[in-house]
């Protein structure tokens, strides 16, 4: 079986070519840019994966990518993933993010001779001013940044490909997950990471936006696992994936200060920077994730505490390496 990833020197792709490499996969992936310094440690990590160089933003890229490998699978997880880079960059989020689904369906539907299925990587994000707590399959989309709409048009043009042209196409409308791979824009990694750093005397403070926003927060590992599986099935489908408990940023910091050994007084050590608060925030988001339970027979396996501890010991160790 042939995969190819797009996205896949990010943290999903990097969880994703090892899930997939376990079970005997070819792994194909999407390398964009001039010098991309992960796609170079990537190839360190994963030498029996190809990467080709392409670009969402580039259909004929895509085209001929598609053509020299002939996937059977391919998991559309490349994007302008960082929503606080969307409201700095909104069109080239709609362009990469949006538009770039759309490129590869066309690709996939110009290439009449295959039976490629394909996964789109959907987000919580669509929610965004929810209207109904916890979130499922039918809880209609109100997107509140730039990166929320890119990913509900590139949402709704998976499904129309779906239902115009046939083709096996999924989404997987996930939920936020984290791990060791994450990208330092991220806020849980960079609690993790500023939190070793103090731990190993390196630093003494950190800044962060507001505490209070609360995340349905996963492990990686756990949800790659989900996007196979509803690859696997004879029907495709969009599921909701998540773990159905939500936490704030300050509860992550408090079990991060703790693993670490430190004192558990956040004004000691976080600095608020207003800048740092999106220009419109999500409301509570929390997934309810049954039909993926009764169908794909999935669930979460790492509680919240687990992930906190897993970055945090991994920052740790990366820190005093670098020492
Ligand atoms: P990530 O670490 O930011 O990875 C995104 C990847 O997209 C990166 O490898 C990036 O490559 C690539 N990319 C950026 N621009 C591209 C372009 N023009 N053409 C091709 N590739 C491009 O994100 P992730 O956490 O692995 O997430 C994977 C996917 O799931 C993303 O689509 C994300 O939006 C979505 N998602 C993530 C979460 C989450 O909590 N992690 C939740 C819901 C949905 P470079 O870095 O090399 O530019």
């Amino acid at each position: 079986m042939k995969a190819l990833i797009t996205g896949i020197v990010g943290q999903d792709g990097t969880h994703l070519s090892e899930l997939l490499l376990a079970k005997g996969y070819e792994v194909f992936g999407v390398e964009n840019g001039q010098r991309n310094e992960r796609a170079a440690r990537f190839r360190e990590k994963f030498p029996e994966v190809k990467l080709l160089m392409g670009d969402l933003a580039d259909y004929s890229s895509l085209q001929k990518i598609l053509h020299e490998v002939e996937p059977d699978e391919i998991y559309n997880l490349g994007a302008i993933s960082f929503v606080g880079l969307s409201f700095k960059q909104p069109e080239l989020t709609a362009n990469v993010t949006g538009l770039g689904t759309l490129r590869l369906l066309e690709a996939i539907r110009q290439k009449s001779d295959s039976n490629i299925k394909f996964y789109q990587a959907s987000s919580s994000e669509m929610f965004g001013k929810v209207r109904m707590v916890p979130q499922n399959e039918f809880t209609p989309f109100h997107p509140r940044s730039p990166y929320g709409v890119a990913k509900t048009f590139a949402h709704y043009t998976t499904v129309n490909y779906r239902e115009a042209y046939g083709i096996h196409a999924s989404c997987g409308i996930l939920f936020n997950h984290e791990g060791e791979h994450r990208g330092h824009e991220f806020v849980t990694r960079k609690i993790s990471s500023s939190v070793a750093r103090i731990a190993l005397g390196l630093q003494k403070t950190f800044t962060l936006g507001s505490l209070e926003p609360k995340r349905d927060w996963g492990y990686a590992g756990d949800f790659v696992q989900a996007m196979w599986l509803m690859l696997q099935q004879d029907l495709p489908d969009d599921f909701v994936i998540s773990t159905g408990i939500s936490h704030s940023v300050k509860d992550f910091v408090e079990i991060a200060l703790e693993v670490a050994g430190l004192p558990v007084e956040l004004d000691r050590f976080v600095v608020h920077d207003p800048n740092l608060i999106r220009p419109s925030e999500v409301d509570l988001l929390v997934g309810d994730s049954s039909k993926a339970n009764e169908i794909l027979g999935w669930k979460p396996k790492t509680s919240f505490r687990k992930l906190v501890e897993l970055m945090v010991e991994n920052d740790l160790k990366i820190e005093k390496q670098r020492g």
